[in-house]
């Protein structure tokens, strides 16, 4: 992706009052762009199985140095490997069974002559050596990469966040989404007495006689490449635990030392999230790891088992309601949508940043079964609603495929409320939360297509759903709802939508109470009980506009 690119900046957070201005045309995509977002033929043939991956961090000069050991799987012979490293970062050596391997870098690639061609179903290592002044970032989360900041005292503050961008912006990787590792080590040496936290369980501390030391951190199941972070400053550590669905949950929290109180104070909405969104999305996936929140310099991000918070210890979105209805208020934006990533993005991970939404959508609407679990259904759709605001049906949420690209902004708001609209068609919350369950248990831990997760919630639900994600999905278009009264008959149609748009709806008329209508692209009709001014009103739940198009109306 192009740094400078305006979507960079849509990475995992809604920034609707910046983003609206910043609507446009993307660019056309590069031969870079294709190698960062594609399965190409160096990179097909090999499947990452652990990543091992040691750095040492320099904030002196603000570079980094370190290595990456990379094994992995042959799924078919190859000879070329594609290894991901950001320009200005430079190769040492990248090395096999200890002999030194030659290379061709293309930009951000590297394709990597192995020593000979590899036979199918073996295992592997390659290590990359390398160093340099990593990207620093302009605008994090959103516009990542290394963040170099101080804390209030003067103590030096180091993050990474690096969604879209890419983990290779920082370390050797292949930073292709649909490839995570089974497992990783990420080993960080810091001087200054900082403390590193990153993703999984820490398991050593060494300390070195030039007076840095060494966090070594181990994840112990698969992760997205993006949610590999550093986080390190001067930290003070509150443990707690939560019993729930899976058992005994261990909870950690680093706040920055001075800001020990105020985190013992925010962080108890912590509880409340894991309970609401165990109940509706099933086991926290990650009870070997465990769940942290680890302040940092930005605002936040949803580094799996490590959540970076951001959010001043205050609630709401920087104090601020996305939803205009102050239920946003109630709650800790970062630790609610950050955290419902755990099970959007990180248990279930999209494959392609096409299908972003997956990651998105459910995090916002996530955001609005919070909000219910805490105040009620009537509140809890109100916010739904109330995040409408927020949708600029500028660009159509999926992307090309294929080139790293992410689609509008709406990925958020337009996607959550695709979601509660459907919810409206079901019509049943028990088989409504029995999908959403289902989906992070079928794809527990899994890399998937979007279209993955569009047919098996068609397929619980009964309803062949397609259309509606067509419609809110690849269209920047609303279904409206036409209708007319011409004495007792009143006509109804969907127009401004997909060939074949079809989608219940509910309606209050009056005389006739609550109807569930099943209008298509051609004009049906129902008989009034009298004649006069009808009152028809579309239930506000569903996401689309009415029209009357009666006479005089249009
Ligand atoms: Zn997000």
């Amino acid at each position: 992706m192009t740094p400078m690119r305006p979507i960079a900046i849509l990475s995992c957070l809604m920034l609707a009052p910046f983003a609206r201005s910043l609507a446009q045309e993307p660019p056309p995509y590069t031969h870079a762009d294709t190698l960062r977002g594609s399965n190409g033929p160096q990179r097909a043939w090999w499947d990452v199985t652990f990543y091992d991956l040691h750095v040492r961090v320099r904030p002196a000069d603000s570079s980094i140095v370190g290595w990456n050991g990379i094994t992995y799987r042959v799924l078919q012979p190859g000879q070329e490997m594609q290894i991901d490293l950001q320009v200005p970062l430079e190769v040492d050596s990248i090395m096999q069974r200890g002999r030194t391997l030659t290379y061709r870098r293309d930009g951000n690639a590297l394709f990597v002559r192995l020593a000979g061609r590899a036979r199918a179903g073996a295992l592997d290592t390659v290590t990359v050596y390398y160093r340099g002044k990593p990207r620093a970032a302009r605008h994090a989360p959103w516009d990542g990469g290394f963040v170099w900041a101080t804390d209030s005292l003067g103590n030096r503050w180091i993050a990474t966040a690096n969604e879209g961008l890419g983990a290779s912006v920082w370390w050797p990787t292949k930073d292709y989404l649909a490839d995570e590792p089974d497992s990783q080590r990420i080993a960080i040496t810091m001087p200054d007495s900082l403390l590193d936290v990153s993703n999984g369980r820490l398991r050593s501390t060494t300390p070195h006689p030039d007076g840095t030391t060494t966090f070594e951190w181990f994840v112990t199941v698969p992760i997205n490449t993006y949610n590999v972070a550093v986080n390190a400053a001067r930290y003070a550590h509150l443990s707690d635990t939560y019993e729930g669905e899976a058992g005994t949950l261990t909870l950690d929290f680093w706040p920055l030392a001075y800001h020990r109180e105020a985190a013992e104070r925010q962080f108890g909405q912590v509880e409340p999230m894991l309970r609401c969104f165990e109940h509706w999305f099933g086991p926290y996936p990650w009870y070997a790891d465990g769940y942290k929140l680890v302040e940092t310099p930005h605002l936040g991000m949803e580094h799996q088992s490590a959540v970076a918070y951001g959010n001043h210890y205050q609630n709401g979105y920087l104090g601020r309601d996305l939803s205009g209805t102050g239920l946003g208020l109630r709650w800790d934006f970062i630790i609610v949508h950050e955290s419902a990533h755990e099970w959007w993005g990180n248990n279930l991970s999209a494959q392609d940043h096409a299908d972003m939404w997956v990651h998105e959508s459910f995090a916002n609407y996530a955001e609005g079964l919070y909000t219910e679990c805490q105040l009620g259904k009537t509140a809890g759709a109100a916010y739904v609603i109330g995040t409408r605001i927020g949708i600029r049906n500028d660009r159509p949420i999926i992307p090309a495929y294929g080139v790293n690209a992410q689609g509008s902004g709406d990925m958020y708001p337009k996607g959550g409320n695709m979601l509660h609209t459907i919810r409206q068609i079901l019509d049943d919350d028990a088989k409504w939360r029995g999908i959403l369950r289902g989906l992070n248990q079928t794809f527990r831990h899994q890399t998937v297509t979007g279209k993955q997760i569009e047919d098996y919630i068609s397929r619980e639900a009964g309803i062949d759903l397609s259309p509606v994600f067509a419609q809110y999905l690849t269209t920047t278009q609303i279904p409206i709802f036409e209708y007319r009264v011409e004495g007792t008959t009143l006509s109804y149609r969907w127009t401004d939508v997909v060939p074949g748009f079809t989608m219940p709806v509910r309606v209050m008329i009056s005389g006739l109470g609550t109807q569930l209508l099943h209008p298509t692209e051609t004009w049906q009709t129902l008989t009034l009980p009298g004649p006069g001014p009808a009152s028809v009103i579309v239930d506000e739940n569903f996401y689309v506009t009415t029209r009357d198009v009666g006479a005089g109306r249009m």
